[in-house]
């Protein structure tokens, strides 16, 4: 802790509200540093992600659901190496000490920690403004990390799950669209409580040649594979996979979201045509639909195109903080 300490105690709050007892690592909350025990023959995947407010999240999201995202989003970077989650550490500033927020936040925090068996074993707690930071550790078996250098021509280009809802709801929230009800909870709930495709970026390891998840939209972070992998792609707009309710918008909707919509978080992986059955196969097991959705090309362009193969008129750009 640094800075003004809190009204209801720094470590009453960190003892009430995150501690709970390890089974994997060798210590947790309480030392100066946390202990993990590597199995052997196991690299140690990391990633840290930083939610902060009014950048990553709005005001209006229940606590509940930002605990769950700010590990959401983390868990996602593991899932795109293919690791198997193992601990995590939760860096915390906050305006207040306001227990109406903070047992919700906790709850929905575990619930999503719980069903990944991953343990939070250290932090930091701080005045300041509301803002999360979370430090995911992972296990992969050593060199078998799903990276995005690894895509090469001749590959399909494959996503999880459906694109483009969490864009849609952003788009309600700014007052550009409107949607009834019930359609913008369920795009709601695709922005504010994704699920990391933990179990698919698993079951893909030694299936797909390279992968990445799906934060700043398609276009974006599709580019990321393609410059460390020194290849290009064609990706079909028309096969991109989408809800009903996406699929009920203005088509240039449709495409922003889907090309250049953020907070996805699925899985955008490359393997090669004779891994079709395989691919198929770890999205039954993972129980996550997979859509093959373009190809890798030599050289170093991305076209997208329509169902017809014509290219389309307008570009899309990737969410960039600073652009
Ligand atoms: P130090 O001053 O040595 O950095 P702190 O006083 O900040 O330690 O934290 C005390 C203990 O509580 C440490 O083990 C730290 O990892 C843990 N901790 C602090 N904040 C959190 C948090 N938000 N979630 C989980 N553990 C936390
Ligand atoms: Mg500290």
């Amino acid at each position: 802790m640094t800075g003004a300490a809190m009204a209801m105690g720094e470590f009453d709050l960190i003892a009430r509200y995150f501690t709970r007892p390890v089974r994997r690592a060798a210590l947790g909350v309480g030392d100066d540093c946390a202990l993990l025990v590597p199995r052997p023959g196991m690299q140690m995947a990391v990633s840290s992600d930083m939610l902060v407010e009014g950048r990553h999240f709005l005001a209006t999201v229940p606590p509940e659901r930002l605990g769950h995202k700010a590990l959401a989003v983390n868990l996602s970077d593991l899932a795109a190496c293919g690791a198997e989650p193992l601990a995590f550490t939760l860096a915390l500033s906050m305006p207040r000490v306001d227990e109406a927020f903070l047992a919700p936040l906790a709850e929905g925090l575990w619930a999503l920690a719980d069903a990944h068996a991953i343990e939070l074993v250290g932090g930091d707690t701080t005045a300041g403004p509301l803002n999360l930071c979370i430090t995911v550790f992972g296990e992969v078996p050593a060199g078998q990390a799903l990276l995005r250098s690894g895509a090469q021509a001749g590959d399909d280009v494959w996503v999880s799950g459906t694109l483009g809802d969490a864009r849609l709801a952003l788009e309600v929230f700014r007052g550009r669209l409107a949607l009834s009800a019930e359609d913008f909870e369920r795009v709601r709930l695709a922005m504010e409580r994704p699920q990391p495709r933990v179990a698919l970026g698993q079951a893909l390891r030694g299936v797909a040649h390279s992968a990445i998840d799906l934060s700043d939209g398609l276009v974006g972070d599709l580019g990321h594979v393609l410059r460390r992998s020194g290849v290009g792609a064609v990706i079909d707009v028309d096969a991109l996979p989408r809800s009903d309710i996406l699929a009920r918008q203005r088509v240039d909707v449709q495409q922003e979201c889907l090309l250049a919509g953020g907070d996805d978080y699925e899985l955008l992986f490359t393997a090669a045509p004779g891994m079709r059955g395989p691919v198929e196969a770890a999205g039954q097991a993972a129980g996550v639909r997979v859509s093959r959705c373009g190809h890798i090309v030599g050289g170093s362009t991305l076209s997208v195109v329509d169902g017809s193969g014509r290219p389309l008129a307008s570009s899309f750009r990737a969410f960039d903080h600073f652009a």
